[in-house]
């Protein structure tokens, strides 16, 4: 998987960086999560496909978390797209975006779905054979969700430069899902063991955008290969994050840590800090494998 970075600032608008907005690439596909003012912007200007675009998820309806989604939905409508895009938000998402189309006479093109999401408890938002999506309540102001996003492990990996040139297609299949293959005509066994690799392991992407430091999140973004958790301010600013419901740097750390993730990218922050020096520090101090999210900055994982 992929994270692209789409912009890294907090509510008040900020030159030097954009509102919230990621996309995660699975295989052939996109994921945005959160779609601040002007994503679609960014998407261009870092050369996302906005066509392979298949979720998009928003976590809260203040507005640095989806004021872009109306502007990005006319645009995919104008490209005449035709496949599937499902949105899943909190409730009243579907009553605003479809009140915008309504009163701009824009009749929506292609098959729009929206899905509201559960506020209160974690759940499944979706499941096929490659991802999961799920959900965790966040404390913030507003109704707001966490997402964790896993790509599951892969089919076995076949080694076909040891079988014949005229292997049966069928027989691929079964070596992929972990069997071993007897050869009708020639009664050959080709045992899995030999002729196939273990696939790649599951991967794991936590969300948490706009959260009060909350310890009951931990068990929900588990051993993450990648956690971006919002550090809107630093610890001295500890009991504003109290206030305001939202986080420090050390407080991301915390969670990342005590959730023995693998890697941290912390993003959403104040724009009273210029430089976010002593944001990267003060995390590192309490997790190391810590980092300054970036617009345009790509993360494989
Ligand atoms: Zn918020």
């Amino acid at each position: 998987m992929e994270l692209k970075v789409l912009g890294s600032g907090s509510a008040t608008p900020q030159l030097e960086r954009s509102p919230a907005g990621s996309v995660l690439t699975v295989d052939n596909f996109l994921i945005l999560i959160d779609c601040g003012e002007g994503t679609q912007f960014r998407m261009l200007r870092h050369k996302v496909k906005i066509s392979r675009l298949r979720y998009i998820l928003i976590s809260h309806l203040h507005g640095d978390h989806f004021f872009g989604l109306i502007g990005l939905l006319s645009t995919i409508n104008m490209q005449k797209r035709t496949e599937p895009l499902t949105v899943f938000g909190p409730k009243g998402l579907d009553e605003i975006i479809t009140l915008q189309l309504k009163h701009s006479g824009s009749a929506i093109g292609f098959p729009l779905f929206f899905r509201t999401v559960d506020t209160d408890s974690p759940e499944i938002l979706f499941e096929d054979e490659v991802i999961k999506i799920r959900t965790f309540p966040l404390m913030h102001r507003i109704p707001c969700v966490g997402f964790r996003i896993s790509k599951k492990v892969s089919k076995r990996k076949i080694l076909s430069e040891k079988l014949p040139s005229n292997f049966p297609v069928p027989y691929y299949n079964l070596l992929k899902n972990g069997h071993d293959v007897v050869d009708a005509l020639s009664g050959k066994t080709y045992l899995n063991s030999e002729f196939t690799t273990e696939g790649q392991p599951e991967k794991i992407f936590s969300y948490c955008s706009d959260t009060i430091f909350d310890e009951r999140i931990i068990p929900f973004v588990e051993n993450s290969d990648l956690l971006y958790h919002e550090a809107t301010f630093s610890q001295e600013m500890a009991e504003r994050a109290y206030m305001t419901h939202h986080s420090t740097a050390s407080q991301a750390a915390i969670i990342a840590s005590k959730a023995h993730v693998k890697r941290l990218i912390l993003s959403h922050f104040s724009s009273r800090y210029k430089s976010l020096d002593h944001i990267l520090e003060e995390a590192r101090a309490v997790f190391q494998n810590s980092f300054l999210a970036e617009e345009g900055q790509s993360l494989n994982f």
